[in-house]
């Protein structure tokens, strides 16, 4: 299955989170990174008392469940020192399952495509840049979406 992920990460040294977080990705069992996209930065969603954040979508092939890929994403946000604390409040690493194939999730553990893209841009324009050509289940085209949604402050940090 292709399966995009959503990575985000405002502390304790936010560009090195994110690149770790991808090598994770390359070691999950029964799973194949596809394509990383460079590296955004972006204000804080919800609470602005914190730093801003450094973004990437990545795709993958899995043959991972999608809970099974959930509880990976989890463990691998525990290894980088994830806590949970206030709603929307700095974090050291969140991975977010964006889209699982053509499939829609919406239990109490999961919801898929993430309710959340059609209003961030730092989750859309990365996902366009490495998928120009998606539909997402329910959604519509990235193309659609990106051009509903403003930047936002999104900018892409060269060389990344
Ligand atoms: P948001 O989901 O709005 O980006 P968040 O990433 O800060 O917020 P978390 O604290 O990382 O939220 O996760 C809270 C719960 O969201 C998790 O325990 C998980 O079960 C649930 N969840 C539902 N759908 C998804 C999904 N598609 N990807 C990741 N977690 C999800
Ligand atoms: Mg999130
Ligand atoms: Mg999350």
């Amino acid at each position: 299955m292709r399966v995009f992920i959503g990575l985000g990460s405002n502390l304790a040294d936010p560009i090195e989170q994110v690149l770790t977080a991808v090598k994770a990705l390359q070691l999950l069992p029964d799973t194949n990174v596809i394509k990383s996209s460079s590296l955004y930065a972006s204000p804080p969603m919800g609470p602005q008392d914190q730093p801003d954040y450094t973004n990437a979508v990545v795709a993958l092939d899995t043959t991972l469940s999608a809970h099974n890929l959930l509880d990976q994403l989890q463990e691998i946000e525990l290894q980088h020192g994830r806590e949970r604390n206030r709603h929307w409040g700095e974090r050291t690493l969140d991975l977010d399952l964006l889209i699982y194939g053509d499939k829609i999730f919406n239990d109490e553990r999961l919801q898929v495509p993430h309710p959340g893209m059609p209003l961030r841009s730092f989750v859309l324009y990365p996902l366009q840049e490495i998928a120009p050509e998606l539909i997402i289940p329910g959604m519509g085209t990235i193309e659609q979406l990106c051009t509903q949604c403003p930047l936002d402050g999104l900018s892409r940090i060269e060389n990344s």
